[in-house]
This record gives structure tokens, sequence and C-alpha cells, in this order.
């Protein structure tokens, strides 16, 4: 048995995923057809007029965060450590 695939079943039997907390913690848009969640970016403050610039794109266990303001691109694939 792989690292990765004893990792898998250890994440699939945990509900406590890093969206869990996200979700938890942050207030996000509903999802854009795109599946984008829209917040405050907090590494810019995003203060423009144009509406909330950084979202969450949550893609199976994958957590990607991105701002169009600041530019500033994080992911989280924990499938693929
Ligand atoms: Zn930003």
């Amino acid at each position: 048995m792989t690292y990765n695939s004893i990792y898998s079943i250890i994440f699939s039997m945990s509900d406590i995923t890093l969206k869990t907390i996200i979700t938890q913690h942050i207030h996000l848009q509903p999802p854009n057809h795109k599946g984008w969640q829209a917040v405050r970016c907090h590494v810019c403050n995003d203060h423009t007029r144009k509406g909330l610039r950084g979202a969450f794109l949550f893609d199976g266990d994958n957590v990607i965060y991105k701002c169009w303001n600041c530019s500033i691109v994080a992911t989280y694939k924990p499938l693929e450590h």
C-alpha cells in the first residue's frame, strides 16, 4: 500500500477538511458559475470599488485561494503531497 493510498483512507475517514475549517470561520459568498466563492481579501484588504476580489475554490479535496486584486494565489492539494 502506497503512502498516498494510506493518506487517502485516513483523509476520507475524517470529517474535518480544510474546506470545513474555512467555511466554519469565514463567511463566503455563494459559488459563482465557475465555483469560486468570493470574500474580501485579507492579504491586500481589497478596498477597491470593484467588489469582492478574493475567492476560494473548493475542488474535491483541493482548495485554491486567489485574489484578482493583488494576484496572490495559494493552493492546497493534499493528495499530491
Ligand atoms: Zn488581495
